[in-house]
């Protein structure tokens, strides 16, 4: 039988563990499939994928010799259905051995056959032992999260939530939680364009985390506003939608076109821009930036699970390099007195903290810091950073991990 959910998890394992591709790239170079089967591809993939060190731990002890790549893939996959995801053990075993069929992997069926019946037979035992959260995580991450990694880890474990903004003046769609911050939850796995009041533009999908940058430059109705590194347009949006006027600018033209597309679905109106933010120059001062850079992105490994397979330590320094540029281009737009906030949606100090302690020595910039008042109960750092993890809230299912730095230009 042809299993078009598992066809599909498998070429998009192949593509980020083998190839080194985005997982959203690969969802969107599938070949042609129906809806139900891609979102069942993507999930059972990132399943996979955030808990692949478990998975490979309790694999381990059945195999006698390492089984080629595309072998061990269709295991992975046989071994979610059987250890996470409940799948009838039958049909676990079955379908995985017709995936090795359909991927010319036919010599090796009777291995996966063996290997996935002895792994049912012990069921859930064959984690109990297993450390998941250090195994989940590589050493490079786990030591830059120090005292934080085992919380942090822990929450990866989980399927995000959708989090909402609503448009000014919205209700939001029912079934929603409102968090401290403003931004609505729905449970995850959550189709916001089957909620009601998507296709009227009543709300946008943003991390509760990610809607805080905008929060934090407080944007007031009339300011020249500049939201750099800006697409899909999620923080444009927040500040459009606040009366500012916007010129958001984005280096790729794709990219470019998305954040066009989502705005005109919120009937919003703003300035786009296809340039790089390095190097690109205002016709005026502004009031506010807000630069949400580029970043090695671990502060949204419970979204894209694929992060940590992709991201090297040794992509760190050209990262913050990036990160200083575009810092001092963000600081030569802002007229005296502008603020500027930074932001990333990454978890290392590198990127947050040593950051924004250079911008301060070498940018002339002043240091707004965050006032507890302004965080909804999140911690501010000691020196007025926020700062969050996706640990924080567990009890209403985390968040992504942001740091965010406020300046003024002196
Ligand atoms: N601010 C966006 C939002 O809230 O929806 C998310 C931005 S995402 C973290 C980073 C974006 O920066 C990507 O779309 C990327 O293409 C863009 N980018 C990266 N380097 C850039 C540069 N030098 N100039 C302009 N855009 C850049």
């Amino acid at each position: 039988m042809p299993d078009p959910t598992r066809d599909a998890a498998f070429l998009l394992l192949t593509a980020v563990l083998d190839r080194h591709r985005g997982l959203d790239d690969a969802l969107e170079a599938l070949p042609p499939l129906d809806a139900r089967d891609r979102a069942a591809a993507h999930r059972l993939a990132a399943a996979v994928l955030r808990r692949l060190g478990t998975l490979d731990a309790a694999l381990e002890p059945l195999l006698k010799k390492a089984p080629p790549d595309p072998v061990r893939h269709v295991l992975r996959l046989g071994a979610a259905g059987l250890l996470l995801l409940d799948t009838p053990a039958h049909a676990a075993v079955a379908t995985a051995v017709a995936l090795a069929r359909t991927q010319r992997l036919a010599p090796f069926a009777g291995l996966v056959n063996a290997v996935l019946r002895r792994l049912a037979a012990a069921g859930p035992a064959a984690l109990a032992a297993l450390d998941g959260p250090r195994l989940d995580t590589p050493a490079w991450l786990w030591s830059a999260w120090g005292a934080e990694a085992r919380a942090i880890a822990e929450a990866h474990r989980h399927e995000a939530p959708l989090d909402l903004t609503l448009a000014p003046g919205t209700a939001a769609p029912p079934g929603g939680l409102r968090l401290p911050t403003g931004s609505w939850r729905y449970p995850p796995g959550t189709r916001p364009a089957e909620l009601p009041g998507f296709a009227e533009g009543g709300f946008w999908v943003q991390d509760a985390a990610a809607a805080l940058a905008a929060r934090l430059l407080a944007p007031r109705a009339g300011e020249r506003v500049i939201d750099l590194c800006a697409a899909p347009g999620g923080k444009t949006a927040q500040l459009a939608a606040a009366g500012a006027a916007v010129v958001a600018v984005e280096r790729d033209p794709a990219r470019l076109a998305r954040l066009r597309d989502n705005l005109a679905r919120l009937r919003l109106s703003v300035e786009t821009v296809a340039a790089d933010a390095a190097t690109w120059r205002p016709a005026a001062p502004a009031d506010a930036v807000l630069l949400d850079a580029p970043c090695s992105a671990t502060g949204t490994i419970r979204r894209h699970p694929d992060v940590p397979h992709l991201k090297r330590a040794r992509d760190l320094p050209a990262l913050t390099a990036q990160q200083d540029r575009l810092l001092a281009a963000a600081a030569g737009m802002l007229r005296p007195g502008g603020r500027l906030v930074y932001a990333v949606c990454s978890l290392q100090p590198e990127e947050g903290a040593a950051r924004a302690a250079a911008a301060l020595a070498q940018l002339g910039l002043r240091h707004d810091p965050v006032r507890a008042e302004e965080a909804a109960g999140l911690p501010v750092t000691p020196e007025g950073f926020l700062r969050t993890t996706p640990a924080l809230w567990p009890e209403h299912g985390g968040m992504d991990g942001f740091f965010l730095a406020r300046f003024i230009h002196p």
